[in-house]
């Protein structure tokens, strides 16, 4: 049995085919000084030739291509980098290298440059470049790429990494399920997954040296869990978990436009969060009522240049066009490494987490800010867009914003560009100082955001990213649910707005207790959450709610909390958290 990630649901039972990658061999070899040209001249032609081939795959793709196009257009622009190229091209000549290693080089420097990057996120960036390089040196050694376009009967895809390519070759019938032994929550394979319902699991270490093609394989994407070659037994209790969910997810879908309110009609607006425009359709395909967060770090990561007011605008008006009548609220930039911004060259951060992210840069860098307010003003005119500012810790920062975004305003009267002059603007809770400080932060915005991904991190002290103290990073801590409670109130009293757009916000298992937390208008998730949270919404009071909280603000020991939350969500929603959180059948 293996353990991983689960990032798209469903339980996947069939053959395996094993998509090896990982047996190239790279020699070391010396380049005589008179083959050195023929030898830069090889590499170039292998760079071409995956410029190529990406291109091709790009055009070949039929429609789920958009999302995906997106990242290709990363690949491409990964192919065109100055630095992939000429600092492979200075190896060759420098050291008289070989291409293949000379390449290998380069990437060990930029793998350890996005090592020092202290965002989920764009550190899954770094499987799309190693699959890039990777493709430059098949191409370099004359191998040929192996494709999936040719899997003929259903299957099991189980390989190192999945590359959007390989994912874009696929047919969507011939393949059952997905794991892979790289990879995160934010992986674009999860994206892709659950974009097309297909369950699938990453992060699963040494998978590929324990499985064959052919062997039977089942992908517990509900548990993260593989197994095997199973018994007759063991198969029988997959196939019937299957259908249990299939049967739940069905009946989720089927109560996707029924109103989102407790028992007692306490209403609760459910947002999605995107990380692309496209995601925009997910969005109302599950029955989101606004986009709570757009994160726009994606239009920025991978570009050779900064991208341009039209180009923001362009993307932002789509965003605002497709959610109408709902709100999109587009947060500014909140990058947290460094170097990804080309025209922000600075020293590698030693603690990026505590470092020059979020708001901090956008105030560094008026010009990119204001770029990027004007566009979103712009986008304005076309439905309703909310300004949402990231990694706010005092409350001047949010002056500051704001006086740039007068400035931003007064650009666009100047160019005579009509946008909507009432535009709300947030700030996200997301540092242990906002949090304290809520009710200042409140006079000068129309809206909050609690971020609890970060929220917790800076409050326990515990890097969300450290997989070493993973076991540490607790939302049910009591201080996290202090803070929650006393920044809804502070909210309440101001009489504006608040959301939860972390994870926490979308956890089914915690929405009962936010619930009785305080009064909070909206919570913002993946939008393949919303419709399992909206079911346990609408089967409590806010009175068995507030209970829960109540009982739960007493306690000292996060272990008791979950426990105590565990064990109440279970009992009030059987079908929902059964026993071990599975779909399986319960023991008579
Ligand atoms: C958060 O911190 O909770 C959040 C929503 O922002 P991100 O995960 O992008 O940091
Ligand atoms: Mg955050």
């Amino acid at each position: 049995m293996f353990k991983g990630i689960a990032v798209s649901n469903g339980v996947a039972i069939g053959k395996a085919y094993l998509l090896d990658r990982s047996k190239v061999c790279i020699l070391k070899h010396k380049v005589s000084a008179e083959s050195i040209d023929t030898e830069i001249k090889r590499f170039r032609d292998a760079i071409a030739k995956s410029k190529a081939q990406i291109l091709e795959i790009k055009n070949r793709a039929g429609k789920i291509a958009d999302k995906y196009a997106v990242i290709l257009d990363t690949y491409t622009l990964l192919l065109d980098d100055d630095i992939l190229v000429s600092d492979t091209i200075d190896n060759i000549r420098r050291e008289s290298l070989n291409a293949e290693w000379a390449l290998t080089m380069t990437l060990d420097k930029f793998a350890k440059l996005f090592d020092n990057i202290n965002d989920e996120y764009l550190k899954g960036k770094r499987d799309d470049l190693d699959l890039v390089v990777h493709r430059i040196i098949r191409n370099l050694l004359g191998h040929s790429q192996e494709s999936l376009a040719e899997i003929d009967e259903p299957v099991i895809i189980v390989t190192h990494a999945l590359s959007p390519s390989d994912t874009l070759t696929m047919t969507r019938n011939k393949i059952l399920g997905m794991a892979t032994e790289v990879g995160g929550k934010t992986s674009h394979v999860g994206i892709f997954a659950s974009a097309l319902g297909i369950p699938a699991i990453v992060g699963v270490k040494e998978l590929t040296s324990h499985i064959n093609t052919g062997d039977t394989v089942i992908i517990d994407a509900i548990d993260g869990i593989i197994l095997v070659n199973p018994d007759a037994k063991r198969l029988q209790q997959y196939v019937k978990k299957q259908q249990n969910y299939a049967r739940y997810e069905n009946k989720l879908l089927e109560e996707i436009d029924l109103a989102t309110e407790t028992k007692d009609g306490q209403p609760v607006q459910l947002l999605a969060n995107i990380e692309t425009v496209h995601e925009v359709r997910s969005a109302r395909k599950f029955g989101a009522e606004g986009i709570g967060l757009y994160r726009t770090e994606f239009l920025y990561m991978g570009a050779s240049d900064l991208p341009t007011e039209n180009d923001l605008f362009d993307n932002f008006k789509k965003a605002v066009e497709g959610m109408y009548p709902y709100p999109v609220v587009i947060r500014t930039l909140d990058i947290g490494g460094d170097k990804i911004l080309r025209d922000v060259e600075r020293e590698t951060e030693s603690n990026p987490a505590l470092g020059l992210r979020g708001i901090r840069m956008s105030l560094s860098y008026p010009r990119i800010f204001i770029t990027q307010l004007k566009s979103i003003l712009r986008a304005s005119l076309y439905g309703k867009a909310k300004i949402l500012y990231p990694m706010v810790s005092f409350t001047d920062e949010v002056v500051e914003a704001n006086k740039f975004l007068e400035s931003a305003k007064e650009e666009l009267r100047q160019r005579q560009v009509p946008f909507d002059e009432n535009i709300e603007v947030g700030a996200m809770i997301e540092t242990p100082a906002a949090a304290m400080c809520v009710d200042q932060i409140l006079e000068e915005v129309d809206f909050i955001s609690i971020g609890t991904n970060d929220l917790i991190q800076y409050v326990l002290a515990v890097d969300r990213t450290n997989e070493n103290v993973a076991h540490l990073y607790q939302p049910f801590h009591p201080s996290i649910l202090r803070f929650l409670k006393d920044i809804f109130q502070a909210a309440n009293r101001a009489g504006k707005p608040v959301a939860i757009c972390g994870e926490l916000g979308g956890n089914p298992i915690a929405t009962a207790l936010l619930l009785g937390l305080g009064k909070v208008d909206e919570l913002s998730m993946d939008p393949h959450s919303i419709p399992r949270v909206k079911k346990i919404i609408r089967g409590i009071t806010l009175k068995e709610a507030r209970q829960m909280a109540d009982h739960v603000l007493k306690l000292s020991s996060t272990r008791e909390i979950s426990r105590y939350i565990t064990a109440e969500m279970r009992a009030r929603y059987p079908s929902d958290f059964d026993r071990d959180q599975t779909f399986n059948e319960k023991p008579n």
